[in-house]
Protein backbone atom coordinates (compact mmCIF):
# COMPACT_ATOMS: atom_id res chain seq x y z
CA UNK A 1 0.00 0.00 0.00
CA UNK A 2 2.67 2.40 0.67
CA UNK A 3 4.59 1.58 -2.24
CA UNK A 4 1.22 2.65 -4.27
CA UNK A 5 1.34 5.73 -2.74
CA UNK A 6 4.68 6.40 -3.24
CA UNK A 7 4.47 5.79 -6.96
CA UNK A 8 1.45 7.82 -7.34
CA UNK A 9 3.41 10.96 -5.67
CA UNK A 10 6.14 9.72 -8.18
CA UNK A 11 3.80 10.01 -10.85
CA UNK A 12 2.03 13.15 -10.10
CA UNK A 13 5.26 15.48 -11.06
CA UNK A 14 5.61 13.24 -14.57
CA UNK A 15 1.91 13.57 -15.22
CA UNK A 16 1.89 17.45 -14.45
CA UNK A 17 4.62 17.91 -16.96
CA UNK A 18 2.93 15.73 -19.68
CA UNK A 19 -0.54 17.43 -18.94
CA UNK A 20 1.96 21.04 -19.97
CA UNK A 21 3.66 19.26 -23.09
CA UNK A 22 0.58 17.87 -24.12
CA UNK A 23 -2.82 19.62 -22.87
CA UNK A 24 -5.15 18.51 -25.01
CA UNK A 25 -6.89 14.80 -25.81
CA UNK A 26 -9.18 13.38 -27.88
CA UNK A 27 -12.53 13.90 -27.45
CA UNK A 28 -13.77 10.30 -25.49
CA UNK A 29 -17.06 10.63 -27.21
CA UNK A 30 -16.20 11.12 -30.75
CA UNK A 31 -12.98 9.67 -31.00
CA UNK A 32 -11.65 13.13 -32.02
CA UNK A 33 -13.94 13.10 -34.98
CA UNK A 34 -15.96 16.46 -33.35
CA UNK A 35 -19.03 14.54 -35.00
CA UNK A 36 -20.65 11.35 -34.12
CA UNK A 37 -22.80 8.97 -36.21
CA UNK A 38 -26.45 9.55 -35.93
CA UNK A 39 -29.31 7.41 -33.79
CA UNK A 40 -30.05 5.69 -37.24
CA UNK A 41 -28.32 3.71 -39.06
CA UNK A 42 -28.34 6.46 -42.54
CA UNK A 43 -28.90 9.38 -40.64
CA UNK A 44 -26.69 12.50 -40.97
CA UNK A 45 -23.82 12.47 -38.41
CA UNK A 46 -24.17 14.75 -35.32
CA UNK A 47 -21.82 17.52 -34.15
CA UNK A 48 -20.10 16.56 -30.86
CA UNK A 49 -21.75 18.67 -27.63
CA UNK A 50 -19.49 17.00 -25.85
CA UNK A 51 -15.88 18.94 -27.13
CA UNK A 52 -18.17 21.63 -29.75
CA UNK A 53 -16.95 19.86 -32.40
CA UNK A 54 -13.54 19.94 -32.05
CA UNK A 55 -12.46 16.95 -31.34
CA UNK A 56 -9.97 18.02 -28.81
CA UNK A 57 -10.56 17.89 -25.04
CA UNK A 58 -8.15 19.88 -22.42
CA UNK A 59 -6.77 17.25 -19.39
CA UNK A 60 -8.33 18.07 -16.29
CA UNK A 61 -5.11 19.51 -14.68
CA UNK A 62 -5.03 21.49 -17.95
CA UNK A 63 -8.21 23.32 -17.27
CA UNK A 64 -7.58 24.02 -13.64
CA UNK A 65 -4.28 25.76 -14.35
CA UNK A 66 -6.51 27.77 -17.18
CA UNK A 67 -8.81 28.27 -14.28
CA UNK A 68 -6.30 29.35 -11.59
CA UNK A 69 -4.15 31.41 -14.33
CA UNK A 70 -7.72 33.43 -15.24
CA UNK A 71 -8.02 33.83 -11.38
CA UNK A 72 -4.40 34.89 -10.74
CA UNK A 73 -4.88 37.69 -13.43
CA UNK A 74 -7.74 39.13 -12.70
CA UNK A 75 -7.09 40.00 -9.41
CA UNK A 76 -3.75 41.20 -10.37
CA UNK A 77 -5.46 43.84 -12.55
CA UNK A 78 -8.06 44.29 -9.62
CA UNK A 79 -5.58 45.09 -7.40
CA UNK A 80 -3.70 47.27 -9.87
CA UNK A 81 -6.39 49.39 -10.22
CA UNK A 82 -7.60 49.78 -6.55
CA UNK A 83 -3.83 50.97 -5.86
CA UNK A 84 -4.21 53.30 -9.11
CA UNK A 85 -7.17 54.78 -7.67
CA UNK A 86 -5.96 55.23 -3.89
CA UNK A 87 -2.99 57.25 -5.96
CA UNK A 88 -5.43 59.36 -7.93
CA UNK A 89 -5.02 57.52 -11.15
CA UNK A 90 -4.53 59.89 -14.47
CA UNK A 91 -8.06 59.90 -15.25
CA UNK A 92 -9.18 61.22 -11.97
CA UNK A 93 -6.57 63.94 -11.95
CA UNK A 94 -8.49 65.86 -15.59
CA UNK A 95 -11.70 66.05 -13.85
CA UNK A 96 -10.51 68.14 -11.01
CA UNK A 97 -11.27 71.72 -11.87
CA UNK A 98 -8.75 74.28 -11.60
ZN1 LIG B 1 -16.35 15.10 -29.20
Amino acid sequence: MTNLILAALAGLPLYAVFCLARPTKACRRCGGWGSKPGRRSRSARRHCRRCDGTGQRFRVPARVVYRVRGAWRRHAWLTARAAERAAGGPGEREQVPQ
